[in-house]
């Protein structure tokens, strides 16, 4: 991926979010310098398998997995500092050098207590299916500007003043919803001052950091979390994660500029998966769904909650690739594959009698479309262990080669397993 012309690369997902990024990040952080988190939150949760251990990252990029590699939580992210520091703390446990490796941007937003139970007692974020990590309520704050930002922690007096205000205004909505739980004050300035103490040592100007690295030749990995149809403005709106997860937000959320951007990888997995509510235009029946839930693993992991499975959505990936200028796609798990009779792309909708190729922009009509599929037969057999190309069944390279067709986009690379080694480079 990285060459002496393509020096920063974003990672997006390209669908529903879940779509394996952690292992593609973690296996191009191999070659790169610095990895940087551009939007969301702890909300993420990235899998890495490294040998037999299973770390799972919801803040911190997972190229800390690769010594030498310098990690950065952008401006565009809201920051749990309590649970980053547990994050930290078990990766020290797990003999992971964090050291002067890690920064936060000094501009990006907290997520602080009331946020979280906000978040837990909104009815409305139920509706939506949202993790309860108090995200969507720290990116209110901050487009209402009145957010605290890690460099007012710099400014005791000053954060006092807006954790009042916050404190004051999540109690009377806490009230609105019915709620009897009540946030102090003193429990959240306490949080800070303890968290504070750690967390200005790694505050910094990111995108100064990521600019001057730039300068100095540097290999620049761009860390998506979410996917591209969870965009707060491309995707299943309202069905959405409150930050722009596509390219553009990596740009923003760095806090560099669009034009340093030289490739953006969108992450798919072989076919479709969904988590929380909102539509799924290729949504199989449950016992199908079962069986792929099952094969892929498809458990969430930060909520643990299972997630539901379609065929692969051609529609949904050739909107992503547009809208995130994609050049290049990764198609992970094509392994879950392995022992379907017959395996399905979809390649439109049939919506009023009439057959729609481009990705609607309002969910209502998602929900009452018909997906058109095109059957390929399935390989029956393992893929695992494939390394090049000529290696895969004939069946899957088929499929593979209508899926390039059809969403108009070049594949390079191919996941057919959970292990680093488990990967086929076509670049
Ligand atoms: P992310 O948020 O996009 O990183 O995705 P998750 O970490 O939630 O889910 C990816 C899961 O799929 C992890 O458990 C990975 O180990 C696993 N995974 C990634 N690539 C493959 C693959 O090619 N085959 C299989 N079977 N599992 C994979």
């Amino acid at each position: 991926m990285f060459g002496e012309r393509t020096r920063t690369v974003v990672v997006v997902g390209a669908q529903w979010g879940d779509e394996g990024k952690g292992k593609l990040v973690d296996v191009l952080a191999e070659r790169a310098d610095w990895v940087v988190r551009y939007q969301g939150g702890a909300n993420a949760g990235h899998t890495v398998h490294v040998g037999d251990e299973q770390i799972v990252l919801h803040q911190i990029p997972s190229g800390i997995l690769h010594p030498g590699v310098r990690c950065a939580i952008g401006n565009g992210v809201v920051l749990d500092p309590d649970t980053l520091f547990d994050e930290i703390d078990e990766l020290v446990k797990d003999g992971v050098d964090v050291e002067g490796r890690l920064y936060v941007s000094d501009r990006a937003h907290l997520v602080l207590p009331y946020h979280k139970l906000l978040d837990a007692e909104n009815p409305a974020s139920k509706a939506i299916g949202t993790t309860g990590r108090g995200i969507g309520p720290a990116y209110e704050d901050k487009v209402a500007r009145r957010g605290v930002r890690v460099l007012d922690l710099r400014h005791p007096a000053r954060v006092r003043e807006l954790v009042e205000s916050g404190v004051h205004r999540a109690n009377a909505e806490l009230q609105s919803f019915g709620s009897k739980v009540r946030v102090e004050v003193d429990d959240v300035m306490a949080l800070l001052v303890r968290l504070a103490q750690r967390l200005l040592p790694l505050a910094e100007d990111v995108g100064l950091l990521i600019h001057r690295a730039r300068g100095a030749g540097a290999a620049v990995l761009l860390e998506g979390a979410q996917g591209s149809l969870l965009d707060v403005d491309h995707g299943t709106y309202p069905f959405v994660t409150s930050s722009n997860t596509t390219s553009g937000g990596a740009a923003v959320g760095a806090g560099i500029a669009p034009t340093t951007i030289d490739a953006v990888l969108g992450v798919v997995k072989a076919y479709t998966t969904r988590v929380g509510n909102g539509p799924l235009p290729t949504e199989l029946d449950e016992a199908m769904a079962e069986r792929m839930r099952k094969l892929g693993n498809e458990y969430g992991a930060t909520t643990g909650r299972p997630r539901r499975c379609g065929w692969f959505d051609a529609v949904v990936v050739r909107y992503a690739a547009r809208v995130n200028g994609l050049t290049g796609l990764a198609v992970t798990k094509l392994d879950v594959l392995d022992t379907f009779d017959r395996v399905a792309l979809c390649t439109g909708y049939t919506f009023n009698g009439e057959l729609h190729t481009e990705f609607p922009g309002d969910v209502a009509a998602l929900e009452e479309l018909e997906p058109r599929y095109e059957w390929l037969d399935g390989w029956q057999q393992s893929t695992a262990d494939a390394r090049r190309l000529e290696d895969l069944p004939h069946a899957a390279r088929l499929y593979l080669d209508r899926m390039r067709a059809l969403v108009e986009t070049p594949i390079t690379y191919v996941s057919v397993g959970t292990r680093r080694d488990q990967i086929i480079g076509l670049d």
